[in-house]
């Protein structure tokens, strides 16, 4: 099976907060399951940073509705290739929210203070997924500990 990953950056339509943030992540975790897709969505206010990764035509076709989806504007994709291996084959949507990144990772990967997921390249926003992946697998091996 072709599996890809695609990553793109957009911005925020005018109007949505961290409301509208829960309720795409809501129907993205149902539908992904669904449909074999699994990946990321990274939020700072303002900007979408999104990996999405599974079957080739499944990826193409949610891509094809989420530029359709007037709550952002801006899509710009930054990254399209075939994986041999998912970085978040665990999660149908991991969530990370921006501003709990440190500046010492984004000056590493970004080369910059903020986050602006326009100025990556395809070799920092892929970067910039791995360091994402290796988070949430502390945290996983973490709560695994706990239970
Ligand atoms: P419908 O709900 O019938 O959508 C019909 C159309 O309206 C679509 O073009 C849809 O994009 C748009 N739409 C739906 N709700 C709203 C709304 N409240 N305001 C404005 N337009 C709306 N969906 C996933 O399944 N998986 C994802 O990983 C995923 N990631 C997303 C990331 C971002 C940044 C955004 C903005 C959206 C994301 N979505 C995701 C939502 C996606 O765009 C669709 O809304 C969703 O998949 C349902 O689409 P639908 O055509 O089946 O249903």
């Amino acid at each position: 099976m072709n599996e890809v990953r695609l990553i793109y950056a957009s911005k925020f339509a005018s109007g949505v907060g961290p409301r509208e943030v829960q309720d795409i992540l809501d129907v993205s975790r149902e539908n992904n399951e669904r449909l074999g897709i699994t990946g990321a969505l990274c939020y700072a206010p303002g900007l979408f940073l999104q990996c999405l990764e599974g079957p080739r035509e499944a990826v193409n076709d949610l891509y094809a509705r989420i530029v359709a989806d007037t709550r952002h504007t801006q899509i710009t994709l930054l990254e399209f290739s075939t994986v041999e291996q998912r970085t978040f084959s665990q999660w149908t949507m991991s969530y990370v929210r921006a501003e709990d990144l440190t500046r010492d990772l984004l000056r590493r990967i970004c080369g910059s203070d903020s986050f602006n997921p326009f100025a990556m390249t395809s070799q920092q926003a892929l970067a910039f997924i791995n360091v994402l992946a290796e988070g949430r697998q502390v945290l996983l091996r973490k709560s695994l500990k706990e239970e």
